[in-house]
């Protein structure tokens, strides 16, 4: 099946469109500075060179003609009508409570998926933009939509829960919810089918480390525990944002350095994690050669965020009671062999032996552990755009 999968932000919008079988990538893509001056398309073929062409998007919906027009074009496209596109699967961010599950988009959806506006804000609006301008644009094509939140819906209360007044839960839907959901879910499988062994027999912990990153635990095929919250901020530290602290201290800062709502959360999310404590950058590659030569706050920021993984997986084998596989996915994960050896050391009491040979490889699918670990090591690229791009076919097949 030829899925085109859109990713809708505020002011840009990825594609990319693929064969779901084979996992092809026929052409892949980002419309950008939606609704600013000098807006622009960077397209690509068949993994040809990337073209960016300049073009005027007032709004989604201008983006996604746009995204049509390069497809369907002689010199840049890929199909010769729309009439091939035979399904858009949607990233949405948020599905609250609703969506444990990809659904097919009809009116009720979507007036389901704006009722998790409060819990995303800034990203389910232009979801859900994306939508509606794609509905605009294909209306005879099913677009099914694919959550971020779904794949944790499994959490028993005991691991989504917050102990905050119960009422907060029932009027606010505070509780976790947990992010990176499609790019757990597909390494998970992927991870089984590496083991050559039922998805539903094991134990395992996904460490998806990128920007933004998330452990997942996944026992018997489910999500038990994940350690992004109620928000992507939750959890380990991450590029710019400061992950598990002290809940107090927002009210501490807030008190002592004058500032409002925003101004925390500007501080936690966009000021924090490893750039926050390096001063240097949020990448992993900056850190890396600032640590090499004797920057030790860099340095310091790579061991946090080392420490802070190490922790989460120790505490995911115990609440699991066994583990049988960790996977390492995403720019860090699939990247950082020093993050990676780190994270594993000390964890020898577990089964773990890494393999510091088979560690060194990059960006692609291996078992990086030693033949006699009992807990196998997994190195495997994530990939949400086919992962989506599956979910669509399941749901469209259900039809
Ligand atoms: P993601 O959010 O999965 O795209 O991951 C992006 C992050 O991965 C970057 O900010 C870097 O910290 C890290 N990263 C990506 N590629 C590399 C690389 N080749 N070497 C080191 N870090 C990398």
């Amino acid at each position: 099946m030829k899925v085109l999968v859109i990713n809708a932000g505020s002011s840009s919008l990825k594609y990319q469109l693929l064969k779901t079988k084979s996992g092809e990538v026929l052409a892949k893509g980002n419309a950008d500075r939606i609704g600013l001056d000098n807006s622009f398309i960077k397209h690509s073929r068949n993994g040809e060179e990337i073209k960016v062409i300049p073009v005027v998007l007032a709004d989604h919906t201008d983006a996604i003609k746009a995204v049509i027009k390069v497809l369907t074009d002689k010199g840049t496209g890929v199909i010769k009508s729309l009439k091939e596109i035979e399904a858009v699967g949607h990233r949405v961010v948020h599905g609250g409570e609703k969506f444990s599950t990809s659904v097919l988009i009809t009116p009720e959806i979507k007036v389901a998926i704006k009722a998790c506006i409060p819990l995303a804000p800034l990203h389910n609006p232009p979801n859900i933009t994306g939508i509606e301008a794609c509905e605009a644009a294909m209306p005879n094509i099913p677009q099914v939509a694919v959550f971020d939140t779904a794949f944790h819906q499994t959490m028993p209360p005991k691991a989504f829960m917050y102990a905050l007044p119960y009422e907060v839960y029932e009027e606010h839907k505070v509780r976790r919810y947990g992010f990176h959901g499609t790019s757990h879910a597909y390494v998970a499988k992927r991870a089984a089918e590496l083991l050559g062994k039922p998805f539903v027999s094991l134990k395992l912990v996904t460490c998806h480390l990128g920007n933004g990153s998330s452990i997942a635990a996944v026992k018997h095929g489910e999500c038990i525990d994940t350690s992004m919250g109620l928000t992507p901020l939750a959890g380990v530290c991450m590029g710019t944002r400061c992950g598990d602290i002290d809940p107090a201290i927002v009210t501490f800062l807030m008190q002592k350095e004058g500032l409002d709502a925003k101004g925390i959360d500007n501080l936690m999310n966009k000021k924090s994690g490893v750039a926050g404590i390096s001063g240097v950058s949020s990448d992993f590659r900056d850190l890396e050669d600032a640590s090499e030569k004797g920057n030790e706050r860099a340095e310091l920021a790579l061991q946090m965020f080392e420490y802070q993984c190490k922790k989460f997986i120790g505490a995911y084998a115990a609440a699991m009671g066994g583990l049988d596989a960790v996977v390492f996915t995403a720019g860090i994960g699939e990247n950082v062999h020093r993050v990676r050896a780190n994270i594993i050391a000390g964890l020898e009491f577990l089964g773990m032996k890494l393999d510091t040979e088979k560690n060194k490889a990059r960006g692609v699918e291996a078992v990086i552990s030693t033949d006699d670990s009992n807990t196998t090591i997994l190195m495997i690229p994530t990939n949400e755009e086919l992962a989506i791009a599956m979910a669509t076919e399941a749901i469209c097949s259900k039809k």
